[in-house]
């Protein structure tokens, strides 16, 4: 049978995906590159925001366009929307599909499928799928046929769920309490990554930093990158990466650590959500502006030449101007390299959905999330610019617009042109222009002897 996935959402729906894609991969499946040639459907959802969610039920009902064409169809739905609780009430309202998958689980996907095959047909399946996967052992995870030796970046779960409680998060109620996989799931997934032609990984976790909090006399974070790092330099990975920090969980051991380890890249991306005590309070963070501020100038200090992205919401229930421009003030003060925005959306179950009033008006919200916008253009256009002239190593992750696009260790986005085949492999390349969402490179001219070659690494 041939497979579709459609993935929503974020970075840990998207190695959901790709697990799920594994399981079908081993049980002798091959992914269909459009839903209209695939036997198995699914849509992995993402409801952090009433318009995400809404997509999710838009592409369903295409999929049950497909099915009711072909009945043999079967239609899968995995992530948030289906959540960690049994979706009785999801259950009512999508009658045509087969299976539901909570985030991060395949099985009831596999199980599905092995109850419609007889014992021989899953026999002769999996000896054929193994016979086309060689060096992979039975544990790890296994690329659909397109991507092996293609896909250069790729993400690793290594703590699941969120034991934080912010009062407008819905994940906690989606993808449960935290829970930190063994050391050794990790390593098996990371090498066999490595082993199929991956270059970089980003371990990821809700809140990254608690890795090992829940494993007693465990590894911490800083102890995993290392173990990490002994895997890369054994298996030719270039780069290791890690997200979502949380300002209260970044020990000064994990900041020397990634100093220190040289595929570990200088990008951290840490949320302070809002620029106002009050508003933090409500929201229960657990820190004050200033406490965020000292983190950034730590970071700063400990990390030579980090860069470090920040997630903002703006228009949270009660949010007054002043409030609003206490968090514009203080993205004008850090100067960070990125922000990702987002305008406040009431979710259901949630602390601010269930007892706060959304009473910053929709057209507000937007004029807050502009002036951000805006902001942020000019603060990375100067971070930019200091680019300019210099020369920066770049992993080359594909070819678009017939430019190969690839990434500096501060995971921003260089473009250059060349007649050769740089796909996966790390490239010295010359700034030549700078913008806030992208830069320009090309390959060094002949050296001149008189010039020092200045390399801006981690
Ligand atoms: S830390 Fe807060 S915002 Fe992040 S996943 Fe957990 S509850 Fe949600």
């Amino acid at each position: 049978m041939r497979y579709y996935i459609h993935t929503f959402g974020c970075q840990m729906n998207v190695a959901d995906s790709q697990r799920l894609a594994s399981e079908l991969e081993r049980m002798g499946h091959h992914a269909a590159t459009e839903a209209d040639d695939a036997d198995i459907l699914v849509v992995n959802t993402c409801v952090v925001r009433q318009s995400a969610e809404d997509k999710a039920y838009n592409r369903l009902n295409m999929m049950n366009a497909l099915k009711k064409e072909n009945p043999d169809k079967v239609i899968g739905v995995m992530g948030c929307l289906v959540g960690v609780r049994d979706p009785l009430k999801l259950r009512k309202r999508l009658p045509y599909v087969d299976v539901f998958m909570p985030p991060s689980e395949p099985g009831p996907m596999v199980a599905f499928l092995r109850d419609r095959m007889s014992e021989s047909e899953i026999l002769a399946l999996e000896a054929e799928a193994r016979q086309q996967r060689d060096a992979l052992q039975d544990g790890d995870l296994i690329l659909p046929t397109h991507e092996q030796h293609n896909l250069i970046t790729a993400h690793v779960p290594v703590v699941y769920g969120c034991s934080h409680a912010c009062t407008f998060c819905i994940i906690p109620f989606r993808r449960g309490i935290e829970r930190s996989r063994s050391v050794g799931e990790i390593v098996a997934h990371v090498r066999s990554l490595a082993l199929q032609g991956v270059k970089e990984v980003t371990l990821l976790g809700q809140i990254v930093d608690r890795y090992g909090k829940d494993i007693p006399d465990g590894p911490d974070l800083a102890d995993l990158l290392r173990i990490v790092h002994d895997v890369a330099e054994e298996s030719g990975l270039e780069r290791i990466r890690f997200l979502t920090s949380h300002p209260n969980w970044m020990t000064d051991k994990l900041l020397d650590t990634v100093a220190e380890l040289p595929r570990v890249m200088p990008h951290i991306e840490v949320p302070v959500q809002a620029g106002d005590d009050e508003v933090l309070a409500r929201m229960k963070r657990g820190y004050t502006a200033d406490d965020y501020r000292k983190l950034i100038h730590r970071i700063r200090e400990r990390i030579p030449h980090v860069a470090i992205n920040t997630d903002i919401i703006v228009g949270f229930p009660g949010e007054s101007d002043a409030q609003f421009m206490a968090t514009y003030n203080l993205l004008a003060e850090l100067k960070l390299d990125k922000a990702h925005l987002a305008r406040y959306s009431p979710r259901p179950q949630t602390v601010s959905e269930r007892t706060m009033a959304d009473d910053v008006p929709d057209e507000e919200k937007r004029r807050r999330h502009q002036m951000l916008e805006d902001l942020q253009a000019q603060v990375v256009a100067e971070i930019n610019q200091r680019y300019l002239g210099e020369t920066v190593p770049v992993l080359v992750e594909e070819k678009h617009k017939g430019k190969w696009r690839g990434r500096t260790p501060q995971n921003k986005l260089v473009f250059f042109e060349s007649e050769d085949n740089w796909h996966g492999k790390v490239v010295d390349l010359e700034i030549t222009w700078t913008g806030p969402w992208s830069m320009q490179g090309r390959l060094p001219t002949a050296q001149h002897e008189d010039e020092p070659l200045i390399v801006i690494t981690g």
